[in-house]
């Protein structure tokens, strides 16, 4: 499948977050029927919904694959981490945050390494380049 055809969403809340509605089951039949091939689930200060997604897309290949993260509260602001596999306390200062969620991003079991390999980043990976702004010449 070219990377350009391929459907994700990095940002997803189940039932585990307290703005969420959907069971993770739910949240990947939804997202199966919207045609997302892999989506990222980033409950709140939480990985037990992204855990549990993962299991269900593991034990159904039909389903969406699943990145397991957090939207992690620090002392700043929330941010968003993919490859967790633990829950980090919520209220850290926002480096240590940083830390803490690099620390725990595992992505060589990942089961969406296959799919989104060359679209999504992997931790470890080396940085891409990114397109070069155009430059005015005076
Ligand atoms: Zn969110």
């Amino acid at each position: 499948m070219p990377a350009s055809s391929l459907r994700l969403d990095l940002h997803n809340h189940t039932s585990f977050s307290a703005d969420g509605l959907m069971s993770p089951a739910v949240l990947l039949s939804v997202a199966k029927v919207k045609g997302v091939h892999c989506l990222a689930v980033t409950d709140h200060n939480t990985v037990r919904g992204a855990l549990e997604a993962v299991a269900l897309a593991e034990a159904d290949l039909t389903l969406p694959r699943v990145i397991p993260g957090i939207e992690l509260a620090t002392e700043v602001g929330e941010i968003i981490g993919l490859y967790v596999w633990e829950d980090i306390p919520s209220g850290l200062p926002l480096l240590e945050a940083v830390t803490r969620i690099r620390a725990r991003a595992v992505s060589s079991t990942c089961p969406t390494r296959t799919i989104c390999s060359g679209v999504v980043p992997f931790p470890g990976e080396p940085e891409r380049s990114q397109p070069s702004s155009p430059t005015s010449s005076k």
